[in-house]
């Protein structure tokens, strides 16, 4: 059973092709800067690396562009794309709609609905959600929503303190997202640990970036609340923002709320604080050069997340294990080491040698430490393809 999974950035497509009897992994590709005249892509299949720059117009062209190369003759991986038992995607967010489901005509419609919450993520997925339909509709679509590990989270943790009937008539609550990757970190840990009701809490910092907690595999709760632009910073989305600010910025700018929220859905995050720049790795190299902007938004980040960090420790009432995992929580030692300073009331320790040398999955905490650190690279796709062969297989 072969399936492929989607996971679609603003201007980014990625693929993993697994052979679900086994679980083995195929082939992974990608593709950058998706509507720029020179779109980076890269194909790994058979040991073997091939990497080009193409001009790729929007996500529908990556879409073709990836099918096209998995069933080149010379490459193998698929005979032809009719092969494929599903496509899988981590779809974010779609009104009244969580779990895994088969992508049709209502689901689309749920989507299309949160445009407009999800403006980053759900454009493309929709898009390339019709494209497939059409073009290859032998192949079942199926999406795996990110929200879909939090529904254990309780109404405690769930609820805004707003009118009752906001939740319950609109949905407007914490649904939490990064689903996949969070209940990827619960089982590996729990793995890792030896111990299947274990407390964790899974640090996903990357572009987007949330701390969930979690207790016998199970989330508890998430700093991800109504929409993809809410919680911790993330590279360019806001975070926790007080809506009253909204017509304090109206007057003062001239700017509709449309206007406002696309501002803050694309033009603030980690972005806006540091002038400019979009990618922790230059954010870093600016500030040791002393950029002023630079290290505020690196300090207004760490601040957050030990925020949330603060939380869930008195929420699970300690923790076994803290799990680094996302493009910053797996590669930027100075974050973890920033994020863990001071805390050795609590029994954290991080180990200055390990955390600075640390590649792959290791644990990170020195021997005095009660709370074991962990970097655990995430595998959100083997999720949503595990997904996808039990929806078949139901
Ligand atoms: P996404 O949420 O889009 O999947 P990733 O999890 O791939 O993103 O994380 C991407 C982010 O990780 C980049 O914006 C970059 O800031 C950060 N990153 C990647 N490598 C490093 C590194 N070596 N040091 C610091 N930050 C890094």
């Amino acid at each position: 059973m072969k399936i492929l999974v989607a996971n679609l950035g603003s201007t980014s497509f990625k693929y993993r092709l697994f052979d679900m009897t086994t679980e083995t992994l195929l082939a992974r590709g990608g593709i950058e800067r998706i509507g720029s005249p020179q779109s980076p892509c890269f194909l790994e299949c058979g040991g073997q690396r091939e990497q080009a720059v193409v001009a790729v117009c929007d996500h529908a062209a990556a879409v073709r562009l990836c099918l096209e190369q998995l069933a080149d003759p010379k490459r193998r991986c698929l005979r032809h794309p009719s092969e494929l038992s599903a496509i899988g995607f981590k779809a974010v967010h779609a009104q009244g709609i969580s779990g895994v489901q088969r992508v049709d005509d209502r689901v689309l419609a749920a989507m299309e609905a949160y445009a407009d919450v999800a403006p980053a993520h759900n454009p493309p997925y929709v898009r390339a959600m019709r494209l497939l339909s059409k073009e290859l509709p032998q192949i079942p679509l199926v999406a795996a929503f990110e929200t879909d590990f939090h529904q254990t989270i309780s109404a405690a943790q769930r609820y805004y303190a707003v009118p009752r009937e906001w939740a319950d008539r609109h949905g407007v609550c914490k649904h939490g997202f990064h689903g996949a990757s969070h209940r990827y970190i619960a089982g590996r840990a729990a793995q890792l640990l030896d111990k299947p009701e274990a407390k964790i809490i899974s640090c996903h910092l990357g572009g987007s970036s949330s701390l969930c907690a979690i207790k016998d595999g199970r989330s508890q709760a998430c700093s991800l609340g109504m929409s993809p632009q809410s919680g911790l910073p993330h590279n360019n989305r806001v975070g926790e923002f007080d809506p009253f600010a909204l017509p304090v910025l109206m007057r003062a700018t001239g700017k509709s709320l449309e206007q406002l929220l696309d501002d803050l859905a694309n033009r603030s995050g980690l972005l806006g604080l540091s002038g400019g720049r979009n990618d922790l790795r230059d954010i870093e190299a600016a500030a040791a050069a002393g950029d002023a902007d630079a290290q505020l938004a690196i300090e207004v980040f760490v601040a957050a997340v030990r925020h949330y960090l603060g939380a869930y420790l008195l929420l699970l009432n300690g923790a076994d294990a803290i799990v680094f995992t996302g493009g910053i929580g797996e590669n930027s030692a100075r974050m973890r080491q920033a994020i863990c300073a001071d805390l050795d009331w609590f029994g954290i320790h991080l180990d200055r040698l390990k955390n600075d040398n640390a590649k792959g999955e290791m644990p990170i905490h020195s021997s005095q430490s009660r709370v074991q650190l962990w970097i655990m690279p995430t595998n959100e796709e083997l999720i949503v393809a595990r997904q996808a062969k039990a929806l078949l297989e139901k």
